[in-house]
């Protein structure tokens, strides 16, 4: 057999081995690049497998630093890691920044005869750079970075394969730092959230507290005066006592919610009677249907159904449901409380033939300040704080509520409840 045929085979061979060995390794980063979310380790598994598959002595990643406009090292293989991290890298006059501006891979067979090498690097390393690859990070079209490779081991020059390789390794990582910046921001953002939602609810407590002793003197002197009052002075009176109240149940409404929110309001745990507890609300809310010609009807099933709750909470949730049943639907409408029970829950439903609610609005309506109307054009009251004391009063009671519309139809809020199976 032709011995020069059998080499030229053996040496195909050995070179599909390498290429299989190379791809083989950058699945293997690909699949780490989704498994973890610690960038240094990723960088520096990155670079080191970079730098063996191009067979170099070095390898390292800079990235732009926005602020300054230079090139820092992020990841580098080698001892000088710290020596590396001090060191900024100038766009004009250095390798690294010629590719980062050009955004094509560079090949420097002799960096001692090329006027753009930096040479502050190697003085601060003592690491003696002679040859260099390097190739853009490249996020979608944006360059945020190099990945050089340094010293080839066999002194051959750099060859199309080492940049189809690098150029790999290079997509690999410019995905990694823009996943890893991504998380950063979006952590940031979050505490950042966090921080004014912080602020909000103690604006909150310490609003609601301060405007509580003014308005009890406001209370406290119109009763008193109410009481002598005579002639056109009693519906005055009346009026300052209602804008009174109405303020008295905003500033209620804000403490529920800090309290609730903070769970610093304990749960009672009494026995209640589901019909009883609906019977109060009816009560309760009759008048103010009534007021706007509107009919309240209430349908349960005779036989007691007992749940284990807090009476005062749970009429607090119902009452908001039905102030906003009150609220949205227009003179004349209906509304309607219907309690069903089924196997170990009871189901109480709220339904009105008012406004109605969009579609896509029926779960936000259940955050805390969040109105369907803009608070520029509104023409209800209310701050926006029911639902979300109503969800968080039945959420306790390890219940479920939420909202079914039609917009310009009505309205429909079910809360399902756990029963309890003991007879009276
Ligand atoms: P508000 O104090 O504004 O009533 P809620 O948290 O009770 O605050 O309700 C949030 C928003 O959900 C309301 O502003 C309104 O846009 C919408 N909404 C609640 N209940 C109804 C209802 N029965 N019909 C129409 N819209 C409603």
């Amino acid at each position: 057999m032709d011995t020069k045929v059998v080499n030229r085979s053996e040496h195909d061979v050995q070179q599909l081995v390498q290429t299989v060995e190379r791809l083989e390794r950058m699945v293997a980063i690909g699949q780490m690049l989704n498994s973890t979310l610690d960038l240094s380790q990723l960088l520096e598994t990155i670079i080191s497998t970079a730098s063996e598959l191009v067979g170099t002595q070095a390898a390292s990643i800079l990235l732009m630093d926005e602020r300054t406009g230079e090139l820092f090292f992020a990841a580098a293989t080698g001892s000088s890691r710290e020596e590396l991290r001090k060191i900024k890298v100038p766009l004009v006059g250095s390798i690294a920044g010629t590719i980062y501006k050009t955004r094509e891979p560079l090949i420097v067979a002799d960096v001692s005869g090329d006027a753009r090498h930096y040479a502050g690097v190697d003085q601060s390393t003592k690491f003696q750079t002679r040859s260099l690859l390097g190739v853009p990070l490249l996020v979608r079209t944006r360059c945020i970075g190099v990945l050089e490779a340094l010293n080839k081991i066999n002194e051959e020059p750099f060859n199309e394969e080492d940049i189809r390789t690098l150029s790999a390794m290079a997509s690999h990582a410019a995905i990694a730092i823009e996943n890893a910046r991504l998380v950063a921001s979006l952590r940031e953002a979050n505490q950042r959230l966090s921080e004014l939602d912080r602020l909000k609810s103690n604006f909150i407590s310490i609003a609601s507290h301060e405007l509580r002793t003014p308005l009890m003197i406001v209370q406290g002197f119109a009763s008193f005066l109410r009481e002598q009052a005579s002639g056109d002075m009693t519906s005055d009176l009346d009026m300052v006592l209602r804008g009174a109240s109405k303020l008295q149940a905003i500033i209620d409404q804000m403490t529920n919610l800090n309290y609730l929110e903070a769970g610093l309001s304990e749960l009672k745990q009494e026995k209640i009677i589901v019909q009883e507890l609906i019977a109060e609300l009816e009560e309760e809310w009759r008048p103010l249907a009534a007021a706007k010609q509107q009919n309240l009807h209430v349908n349960m099933p005779p036989t007691p159904i007992l749940i284990r709750g807090d009476r005062g909470k749970l009429n607090l949730a119902f009452s908001n449901l039905l102030n906003n049943a009150v609220k949205f639907t227009p003179e004349n409408g209906h509304i309607e409380i219907h309690v069903i029970l089924h196997t170990g829950r009871v189901e109480i439903t709220v339904v009105d033939t008012g406004i109605g609610i969009p579609k896509e609005e029926l779960t936000r309506i259940f955050d805390r300040f969040y109105q369907v109307e803009d608070h520029l054009t509104r023409h209800h009251g209310g701050l926006g704080l029911g639902l979300a004391i109503a969800k968080e009063v039945i959420e306790q009671h390890n219940g479920r509520i939420w909202a079914e519309s039609v917009e310009g139809q009505g309205s429909r809020f079910r809360v399902i409840l756990p029963a309890l199976f003991e007879h009276l």
